[in-house]
């Protein structure tokens, strides 16, 4: 089938909510995919910060048929092996106070856990979400989502728990928090808010307020864990442990799962018939899951990608320097994003860059999101900076 076919077909028979880019993709490997026109791209998106592995990874793309050879789905009516060894996994990787899981198959599903974790656990009814946030599209996850053009149109089904403050604002919190307070949630780094680093003392500062309260604290890991920031999870940057946190996005490279991780103690506030999830948990995505946390291990991912992005945000600070059209380059290990003067340049660059083969992808307006899959190296580095380099000068 030909591109305009396939393009047809969506406007057609496909709910128009996403604002695609032109093209079909229909294979990968590594870091690179190709399209159904024969061009080949470096991905710098890999699915949103998700395929961390790159492409069909031999570890996942073997381990996954076998299982699915040998047994997809049973419901959480019985207990399955792969469930109970991808948990075992996990919080061998995850910070010491993250000890139990529950699982499911996304990002907002694992938030919405969360979420009536800490209210069962708490037995309190409110909760503390930051500017800038992004926590999925489901309607409490709308609930703490800071852009108001998602929420606003649903707002009639959007529970009225959640307050917002101002990202990185201590005094904030304090005016806000009390004791109804069951959470307060934050990205580590923020990712669909443009890739916002909190300064120093912020999360420490957060963690010493939540415990004044006895509020819980919940970390949403979904895009800025995985090893994506150079550490396991982005809080360890700042040596802060949650009371709850969730994983999605890399923990299946690209298989879908998601997972709330939490102290042993508020996790055993949930008692049978709490929650649950058909899907959840099974064979198949916990196979995945934990192919992707032995790999990472292995291959020292999180290490690499440390040592790979501080190369990476030395480039993109170059090119601060050059251009005018780039205000601040931000993110920690391979999170990073260049922030330019204006979303038309911003959309310019990514048309642009794409069709010198690069895929790579804009947020919170005029925000260039690079997250890359973990195993990139300098020299594709360098080749987005050759290209960006050139498309600055154009557009600025
Ligand atoms: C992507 C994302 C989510 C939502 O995940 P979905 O799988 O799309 O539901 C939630 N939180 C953060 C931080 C994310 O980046």
């Amino acid at each position: 089938m030909r591109l305009e076919s396939i393009l047809d077909l969506d406007k057609k028979y496909v709910a128009q909510t996403y604002e695609r880019q032109p093209i079909v993709l229909s294979e990968g490997s590594g870091i690179k995919v190709k399209d159904i026109e024969g061009n080949e791209y470096l991905d710098f998106v890999a699915g949103i910060a998700t395929c961390a592995l790159g492409h069909s990874h031999p570890a996942v793309t073997e381990t996954i048929s076998k299982q699915a050879k040998k047994l997809v789905h049973v419901s959480n009516l019985f207990y399955n092996r792969p469930q109970v060894e991808l948990a075992k996994a996990l919080a061998g990787v995850t910070p010491d106070s993250i000890k139990k899981f529950f699982f499911c198959n996304s990002g907002a599903e694992a938030v919405e856990a969360a979420f009536k974790l800490a209210v069962k656990h708490a037995g309190r009814s409110h909760i503390i979400a930051l500017e800038g946030s992004f926590h999925g599209r489901t309607l409490a996850t709308l609930g703490a989502t800071w852009k108001k053009s998602y929420r606003e149109p649903f707002k009639a089904l959007i529970p009225p728990a959640f307050k917002f403050v101002p990202f990185d604002d201590l005094d904030g919190i304090k005016s806000v928090i009390n004791d109804r307070t069951a959470a307060v949630i934050a990205e580590p780094i923020q990712g669909e808010g443009g890739i916002n680093v909190p300064s120093e003392n912020f999360l420490s500062g957060l963690r010493d307020i939540c415990d004044d309260f006895k509020t819980l604290l919940i970390f949403d890991e979904i895009q800025s864990g995985m090893g994506r920031t150079g550490k396991w999870f982005a809080s360890e940057h700042w040596n802060v442990e949650p009371d709850i946190m969730t994983m999605a996005k890399a923990l299946g490279n690209g298989f879908p799962i998601g997972c709330m991780g939490a102290k042993s103690e508020v996790m055993d506030s949930f008692s049978p018939g709490d929650h649950a999830s058909t899907f959840g948990g099974n064979p198949l995505a916990c196979t995945a899951g934990k192919a992707v946390v032995e790999t990472m291990k292995k291959e020292r991912l999180p290490q690499h990608a440390e040592e790979i992005g501080r190369y990476f945000k030395k480039k993109l600070k170059e090119l601060a320097k050059k251009h005018k059209s780039v205000q601040e380059v931000r993110g920690r290990g391979l999170m990073l994003a260049l922030e330019l003067v204006d979303e038309k340049s911003a959309r310019l660059s990514v048309t642009k860059a794409r069709e010198e083969g690069i895929l790579i992808n804009r947020t919170a307006k005029n925000v260039l999101r690079f997250v890359p899959p973990l195993i990139i190296e300098q020299k594709h580095v360098n080749q987005l900076i050759k290209t960006l380099d050139q498309i600055l000068k154009v557009t600025s």
